[in-house]
């Protein structure tokens, strides 16, 4: 049973509601509407009609907008409640569903927001709505902190000091490109009600309503349009201040395998053992069937939602190795069908927590498989991340920067996005489009609390030894320094801790805030971030995305032990460069290292943890140039 109609849930507009719900099989279908979406009395019931294609459908000759629903599904002689899997808005708690006249839910000005130009490379900024403003020194409005509408304030500064800018505006200064926000569509873990305690926290990595924004960041969960505008103003705001906005996005299961999916049509959306149980490749209990058409068809749909009603700008797949090859490539051509080649971004975790068996002869997104996969959708790069800061799991186990051996070559091939030769692992990317070049993300510990556990295990995590401050910055300078596109964690920066906790996900507000303090007690690494972003726009045979970039990276060599160095072609494609040719060397030793530099006059763009070089004054550099210990430079040779 397929239904390829696109008017799936309820679809408001002036003179006609239409509600619509696929539920093969069912023998009775009822809608059931309410005055509000909490628990209030049932107000009316009315059977809908059964279809073809499984559809149930019955359409009421009026904009009901406002109006919460629900359904009572009768199959094999048992009545089952289920809101609309296809909601677009949803009472407290996402548990009944809301019609909406989309309309009635834009900011002002929605028309005519857009996105920003793109500037050549991608810097992506990972955060986490309720993270970003929840920390009392932000200086964020009291009834904003927490909310979406922490987004929309301009001129925030630490303390309300006048000085020092937090929120949007010190992102402004710090100079990324991308905001991906951690899950905002509705998920389950924390309590969106009245009296709910305001500092509960969750990632929030356990869907319940696909389509609708979370009620827990809203200043309103139990008005079902108040979230949904707050979200669009939370876009519109970024960009107008020059963001393009990335959704977190989590197909790959739900809160509970009883979800909305499973009463409308039990037994279809999840993957299941040969014994009947469910497979659980998430580690969450359940594993979403991507590679059942309609299931397909479910995730495609949202995807397209959002990217056209909320003006999202890319999509992040929360362990994408459970979603099939197929699927991932049908999303990217339908987006850039609608929305111009490469306008929106895709990429996702390219692993799974186990393996779950797919039907047919789909075939998993996992990295393995990255060659079947369109060449610009991207996966997070493991290798680059474990190559540079040391094991993901193993917190003792260093890599690079913090005192590992024999990481020379993997640093080498990090620089190239692991492209331009074969590998026995089966791991062969395409192109850098395909990579994601990163050391921190909100899983595992933060980059701090990894080199402090490996090169001061005894200190804590609040203290910031100049040791520690150097490796961070040249994990920090080696990845912006690799091709593929760029990403962070919040507050990566600033040395970011957790105190040590790798998975945070259900870790108090208070350990898991970004702390605006603490942005400016390591204003000097802060600063060094905002240099290295600044450069790497001045650094296109770096931010060539294309199948031939590799050949741009030349001279590679293994200087010492622990000190690498390479060329790089700099002529301009995307965009012009002053620096023809650049010379890049990182060196993790605790020795200073003499380089000999090919033939030419080189400026030092990058040195001795100052990335602001380039922009200040011109410095020539010597035949046989030094690099000091645990720092990275970069040279620049205009012909
Ligand atoms: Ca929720």
């Amino acid at each position: 049973m397929y239904y390829g109609g696109n008017d799936l849930g309820a679809v408001t507009e002036e003179g006609r509601t239409s509600f619509k719900l696929w539920s093969p099989g069912a023998e009775h279908v009822t809608l059931c509407f309410y005055a509000d979406g909490g628990d209030g009395p049932v107000q009316d019931k009315i059977p809908m009609e059964s279809g073809e294609d499984g559809v149930w459908s019955v359409s009421f000759p009026e904009n009901l907008h406002g109006v919460y629903y629900d359904y009572e599904i009768r199959r094999d002689g048992k009545t089952v409640r289920t809101a609309d899997p296809y909601a677009k808005a949803c009472g407290v708690n996402g548990s009944r569903s809301m019609a909406v006249d989309l309309r009635r839910t834009d900011p002002e000005g929605w028309e005519q927001d857009a996105a920003p130009a793109k500037r050549g490379e991608d810097i992506i900024y990972e955060v986490h709505v309720k993270e970003f403003s929840w920390d009392e020194r932000g200086g964020f409005r009291k009834d904003h902190r927490g909310k979406y509408l922490a987004f929309t304030e301009e001129g925030t500064t630490l303390d309300g000091d006048g000085v020092h800018p937090t929120g949007i505006s010190y992102l402004k200064e710090l100079g990324v490109t991308h905001i991906q926000l951690m899950p905002v569509f509705d998920y389950g873990s924390v309590d969106e009600g009245r009296d709910a305690d305001p500092a509960a926290f969750n990632w929030g990595y356990d869907p319940v309503n696909y389509n609708v924004p979370e009620g827990s960041y809203s200043s309103d969960a139990g008005r079902g349009e108040v979230r949904i505008r707050e979200l669009k103003e939370l876009v519109g705001s970024l960009h107008r201040n020059g963001f393009r906005v990335i959704m977190d996005v989590v197909y790959n299961h739900t809160y509970s395998e009883d979800s909305w999916l499973s009463r409308t049509v039990p037994g279809y959306y999840y993957r299941y053992q040969e014994d009947g149980s469910l497979t659980n490749g998430s580690a969450c209990g359940n594993d979403v069937a991507s590679e059942r058409p309609m299931c397909g068809r479910y995730i495609l749909d949202s995807v397209m939602y959002w990217a056209g009603e909320y003006h999202m700008d890319g999509f992040r797949f929360d362990l994408m190795g459970l979603l099939d090859v197929e699927l991932m490539n049908r999303i990217q051509s339908a987006l850039d069908a609608r929305f111009g080649a490469g306008e929106k971004l895709v990429y996702g975790e390219p692993w799974a927590a186990a393996v779950s068996p797919m039907e047919g002869d789909a075939v998993p997104a996992l990295k393995e498989n990255i060659e079947k996969l369109d060449d610009k959708i991207a996966v997070f790069c493991d290798s680059t991340r474990d190559s540079i800061r040391g094991h993901v799991f193993e917190a003792e186990i260093p890599g690079f920067v913090n005192g590992g051996e024999g990481l020379e070559s993997a640093i080498l091939e990090s620089v190239r996005a692991w492209c331009g030769f074969k590998h026995d692992k089966g791991f062969r990317p395409k192109a850098p489009s395909q990579i994601i070049s990163y050391v921190s993300a909100h899983d595992n510990l933060t980059l701090w609390d990894k080199l402090m556990m490996t090169m001061e295990p005894d200190s804590g995590f609040t203290r910031m030894p100049e040791a520690v401050l150097k490796a961070n910055q040249l994990a920090a300078a080696i990845y912006f320094t690799c091709q593929g596109h760029i990403f962070m964690l919040s507050g990566e920066e600033f040395g970011r801790t957790k105190q040590g906790d790798e998975n945070s996900f259900r870790s108090p507000i208070s350990l898991n805030c970004l702390d605006w303090g603490r942005a400016y007690e390591n204003r000097e690494l802060v600063e060094y971030y905002r240099g290295l972003i600044a450069l790497r726009f001045q650094l296109p045979g770096l931010c060539d995305k294309s199948e031939t970039a590799f050949r741009r990276i030349t001279e590679r060599k293994i200087e010492a032990p622990g000190c690498v160095s390479f060329c790089v072609d700099n002529e301009g494609e995307t965009h012009e460069s002053r620096w023809k040719r650049l010379l890049i060397a990182y060196n993790a030793g605790e020795k200073s290292r003499r380089i000999r530099l090919p033939e030419g006059t080189w400026s030092v763009l990058m040195a001795d943890g100052d990335s602001w070089l380039w922009k200040r004054e011109d410095v020539v550099a010597e035949e046989k140039f030094a690099v000091s210990p645990t720092s990275a430079v970069i040279l620049g040779c205009e012909e």
